[in-house]
């Protein structure tokens, strides 16, 4: 159902005391900073201008710098525990602005509001488990008496977080919240496409850390090169694109800056014989069109068994053919736009390449009229496993379903990708499911579910999907250093 009627008058009342409450400037040393361009952030649902963002200039870069700088060396020395509860202070001052920043978050990013209500809490959570996880379980040092040996873990000291579109508010609040719990300042940088709502925590973090603590920069592409070069900054913490991934390493590695990686994927689902349709058809769409298919980490190929897959694709269309896409601002809606044109068009040209290739669409053949950057969801089959729509991540609402002949043949198939993010297996034999699961090359696998992630557990990928971990206690030793110590004996 496609539904883009008017949105509720609380709503935009709500929307427009969001856009008021922020000031939507730069957060360095603790203060706002002023520069002298800025850039337009659209609303991708309606394609008007939500608010302008600072374009963070050099001169502003090398002040974040400094200011993280000079703030590092002490924050470093502050206990633990102090670090921990001035992060879940940050939490509880997030958290009285959590209404105002969904309306911010819907207006940006173009997600349902009840996504970005779950998004907020999901912040939350993550802010405050992450702390408790440091706090509880982090060994910042061991001591060997007998030995005289003391190993402890430093903190790198400036680090910097570079985030993508499709979760800004959860993955600002999760790269802040793993720099400065272990001990490290930090800049973080938003995408172009939705700075707004990081841009707010930036303003939000002014009263919780000290100065320089936590920067905030928003800008165009080109400042992230100008951080991941910057000879201060020790470790890059990024979220986006392989591409991009790639580019940083590149321009990190004369300086063999620290990295972690969270990129692309292509998961692949692996339905077998004996799974339940029904159940699996709605787990499946669940975690393909969560985010209208936004989701690293969100089913993006479908093997089934061929002697289901008539079945398992009729009712993967009924779950579909339920969901109502429009204005996240209206309450009924399921799907919100694509987020930016750039990827509606990579998109459009995806669905043009369906038609090329000789692809099935068995719902979502149709094209919606704009304004808006609004897509139908499509559940395809009839394509190869070379095709573009199978073998690229096409990170929208297109589910390609192809059908296998045997278990081990349909995992040879998921793992002949770049990518190795995530995978899962749909079957009611559990034992088989955790066989198949181990010869998964994807950082997380998931057995009758998709895409849940938690702050407890290490997320990570293979291959082209990532280097390193963020998360769990082994994504939070990432942002530290080890130093050996030793006493003549
Ligand atoms: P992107 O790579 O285009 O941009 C990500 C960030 O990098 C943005 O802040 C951007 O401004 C910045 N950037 C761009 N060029 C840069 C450069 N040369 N140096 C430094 N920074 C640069 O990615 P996107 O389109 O924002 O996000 C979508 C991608 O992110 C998808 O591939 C998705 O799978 C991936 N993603 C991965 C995870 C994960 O956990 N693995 C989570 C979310 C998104």
């Amino acid at each position: 159902m496609y539904d883009l009627s008017g949105i509720h008058t609380s709503s935009k009342l709500m929307s427009v005391s969001a856009i008021s409450k922020f000031d939507f400037a730069l957060t360095i040393d603790g203060k706002p900073y002023g520069v002298q361009h800025s850039f337009d952030v659209l609303n991708p649902a309606s394609e008007q201008i939500v608010a302008s963002a600072p374009d963070a200039d050099r001169p502003a870069v090398e002040s974040a710098v400094a200011a993280a700088v000079r703030a590092a060396p002490a924050w470093a020395k502050v206990p633990v525990c102090e670090r921990a509860s001035r992060v879940r202070d940050f939490a509880r001052r997030v958290e009285e602005q959590q209404e105002a920043l969904s309306h911010l978050l819907v207006l940006e990013q173009g997600k349902p509001l009840a996504s970005a209500r779950s998004e907020l809490l999901e912040s939350l959570n993550y802010l405050r488990q992450l702390a408790d996880l440091t706090e509880s379980e982090l060994q910042f040092s061991t001591t060997n008496d007998q030995s005289g040996t003391k190993v402890i873990r430093r903190p790198l000291g400036v680090v910097a977080g570079i985030t993508a579109w499709n979760y800004p508010v959860q993955l600002a609040c999760s790269k802040l919240a793993m720099a400065v719990l272990t001990g490290n300042a930090t800049i973080i940088k938003p995408s172009p496409y939705t700075p707004l709502t990081t841009l707010a925590l930036g303003q939000i973090s002014r009263d919780a850390f000290p100065q320089g603590v936590v920067s905030v920069l928003s800008g165009q592409d080109p400042l992230g090169e100008k951080i991941t070069a910057h000879p201060a900054i020790s470790k890059i913490g990024f979220t986006g694109s392989s591409r991009t991934g790639c580019a940083i390493a590149k321009s990190t590695a004369d300086s063999l800056k620290r990295l972690t990686l969270e990129l692309g994927g292509n998961d692949a689902a692996i339905v077998l014989p004996d799974a339940r349709i029904e159940e699996t058809a709605k787990g499946l769409i669940t975690s393909a069109l969560e985010n209208t298919g936004q989701l690293c980490n969100a089913v993006k190929r479908v093997f089934v068994h061929e002697s289901m897959k008539q079945d398992l694709i009729d009712a993967m269309v009924s779950v579909t053919e339920s969901l109502v896409i429009g204005d996240g601002m209206n309450e009924g809606t399921d799907l919100g736009p694509i987020q930016n044109r750039m990827q509606f068009e990579k998109l459009k040209a995806l669905r043009e390449s369906v038609l090329q290739e000789r692809g099935t669409f068995h719902c979502g053949e149709q094209t919606l009229s704009g304004p808006g950057y609004f897509m139908a969801p499509a559940i395809i089959s009839g394509l190869n496993d070379a095709s573009r729509l199978v073998s690229e991540e096409q990170f929208g609402p297109l589910v390609p379903v192809l059908g296998f002949e045997t278990p081990d043949e349909a995992m040879v198939r998921a793992n002949a990708s770049p990518f190795g993010l995530g995978g899962s297996v749909w079957t009611a034999n559990v034992d088989k499911a955790l066989e198949l699961a181990e010869q998964f090359d994807a950082g997380s696998v998931w057995i009758n579910h998709h895409s849940a992630l938690s702050p407890e557990y290490p997320s990570g990928g293979f291959k082209l999907s990532g280097l390193g971990v963020e998360y769990g206690v082994h994504g939070l030793e990432e942002y530290t250093q080890h130093q050996v110590i030793r006493i003549a004996t």
